[in-house]
């Protein structure tokens, strides 16, 4: 038996030994060769370290190549894979260890101390690994572990084992590991490449962070499966994606990361020129965004709609419309349905409900909790995504939201992305979020918050005004809130439940 994905990823193809596959900020490049040699020495260092098959390995580290490597290292020593986010504290992390209880936990130098009796409490071996600073530099522990020779037999896996697991971010209840098996990740990486034309000519500009499904299976799998390069960053700065842009072909963001770029007078058609695909998601792009950067670059940003559970389930097509405000079509082999929250049942084109998937991609369910995986993953097969939406008058699929973000106002739903929509074209406004918030009469109130452009009145009013000709009453917001900027997490997702608890006793003080 083969490593499933491992070998889907083309590890120890030798044939592509001489081809780039990154280029490096400080100046290093990785070609395929380097791939495999040093992630077999990583995949060897676990093995001497006690990692079996089916252990996890739980990672808070900066981005590097070498986390990648040590990523790639993990599958190929049968391990599974748990990234967490660097922001967590280490009583955050302490949670995810207790909970997923690893062989091995590999963390930042600066933090080892803080994590130590966690990591003992959780029965796990601490290691330590920084950001590679030349020989002779003080990397921590694992790189002294891993040996001189690149040669390791991949371990065998078969394509249900698992390969990662995956913390969702948990934005209601506790954070849970979503466990991705090898043929979760190498199917949507096959799968990616083909929709998104991925090849060997491509150089993909790699600025998302590697603890998220996005920079870690979606750019990365995709590239390694295609055989395409990375010019490697170790964060987004809109102004280091610009100097790249004219030797890439590709990138993959957020929607702030575009946002951000579209700030930047030198994002034009010729600083564009060489790219082929520009690929939003994680959240929600807004049309304005969409429409702005094809007037300035001439590219239509392909949005696509994934989560941590699923990988990807709908993209744009790549030669067909790419309309803006949608995330496109079910991927080949995921079958998509919008459901009656209530009964479950399929509902019509152009009715909104709760959205749901299967197919090959959809994870096998929650590390430790059989209960919250049969609420949310039926017997045959289809998946709960918790995302409200609908499918247009084309064919394509709108998400509207949350389902925790619905808000229900004196009995009637109020979805946050419609009032959300057209509080935006409202001149003067950059973006909003509508929440619902403890109202004593109407159940949940809805509150607008608003930033608005540098220089334009902030004035209730004038949001007020329009809207009341332009939605139901009951959709109304009953107050509106300027603010200079909306919270949002690493991958740019609005935090709505910050602003629900902010504003919390909006109406309970004002009543
Ligand atoms: P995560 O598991 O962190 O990747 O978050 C997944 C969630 O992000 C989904 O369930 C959606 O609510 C949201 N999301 C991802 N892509 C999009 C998109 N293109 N448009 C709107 N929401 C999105």
């Amino acid at each position: 038996m083969i490593n499933h994905l491992a070998s889907t990823l083309g590890i120890g193809d030798t044939a592509r030994h001489a081809r780039p596959f990154a280029q490096i900020e400080d100046g290093r490049h990785y070609s395929y060769a380097d791939v495999d040699g040093v992630s077999a020495r990583f995949a060897a260092a676990l093995v001497a370290l006690g990692v079996e098959p089916g252990d996890r390995v739980a990672v808070q580290v900066e981005k590097s190549i070498e986390a990648l490597m040590l990523y790639l290292g993990c599958v190929r020593a049968g391990g599974v894979f748990l990234p967490l986010n660097t922001a967590y504290t280490a009583s955050e992390v302490g949670y995810f260890l207790e909970d997923a209880t690893p062989r091995l936990v590999v963390a930042d130098p600066g933090k080892a101390e803080t994590l130590a009796p966690y990591a003992e409490k959780a029965g796990a071996r601490l290691e330590t690994m920084g950001v590679w600073a030349g020989d002779g530099a003080d990397h921590g522990s694992l790189f002294a572990h891993l040996p001189d020779a690149a040669a390791f037999e991949d371990v065998a896996r078969s394509p249900d084992d698992l390969a990662a697991i995956l913390y969702t971010s948990g934005t209601t209840g506790r954070s849970k590991g979503a466990m991705l098996s090898h043929d979760n990740l190498a199917s949507n990486a096959l799968t990616l490449k083909d929709y998104w034309h991925f090849t060997s000519d491509d150089v993909l500009i790699h600025a998302l962070p590697i603890y998220h499904t996005h920079g870690l299976f979606v750019a990365t799998n995709t590239t390694l499966v295609a055989g395409s390069s990375l010019i490697f960053m170790a964060k987004f700065d809109a102004g280091k994606v610009l100097d790249a842009m004219p030797g890439a072909t590709a990138l993959m963001g957020v929607p702030t990361f575009y946002t951000r770029l579209l700030a930047d007078e030198r994002l034009n058609k010729e600083t564009a020129a060489n790219m082929r695909l520009f690929v939003a998601g994680s959240a929600p792009l807004l049309a304005e965004t969409h429409k702005q950067w094809e007037a300035r670059t001439g590219h239509a940003i392909l949005e696509r709609y994934g989560m941590t559970e699923a990988s990807m389930i709908t993209s744009n097509p790549y030669d067909g419309q790419r309309r803006a405000g949608t995330v496109g079509h079910p991927l080949p082999g995921v079958a998509l349905k919008v459901t009656d929250p209530d009964t479950g049942t399929a509902l019509a084109q152009g009715e909104i409900g709760v959205i749901q998937a299967k197919g090959p991609n959809i994870f096998k369910g929650y590390w430790g909790m059989p209960e919250k995986t049969r609420e949310e993953l039926s017997e045959d097969g289809w998946f709960l995504t918790g995302d409200l939406g609908m499918i247009d008058d084309e064919g394509y699929v709108v998400i509207v939201g949350r389902g925790k973000d619905l808000i229900i106002s004196g009995g009637f739903n109020v979805y946050p992305k419609e009032v959300e929509g057209e509080i935006d074209r409202l001149p003067g406004v950059v973006e909003s979020a509508v929440i619902g918030v403890p109202h004593p009469d109407f159940g949940e109130g809805v509150v607008a918050v608003v930033v608005a452009e540098e220089g334009a009145e902030r004035e209730a009013e004038a949001v007020m005004a329009p809207l009341k000709e332009r939605v139901a009453k009951f959709k109304q917001p009953k107050r509106i809130v300027f603010v200079d900027a909306l919270p949002r997490n690493a991958m740019g997702k609005v935090q709505k439940k910050d602003l629900r608890e902010a504003y919390a006793d909006m109406f309970q003080t004002a009543s």
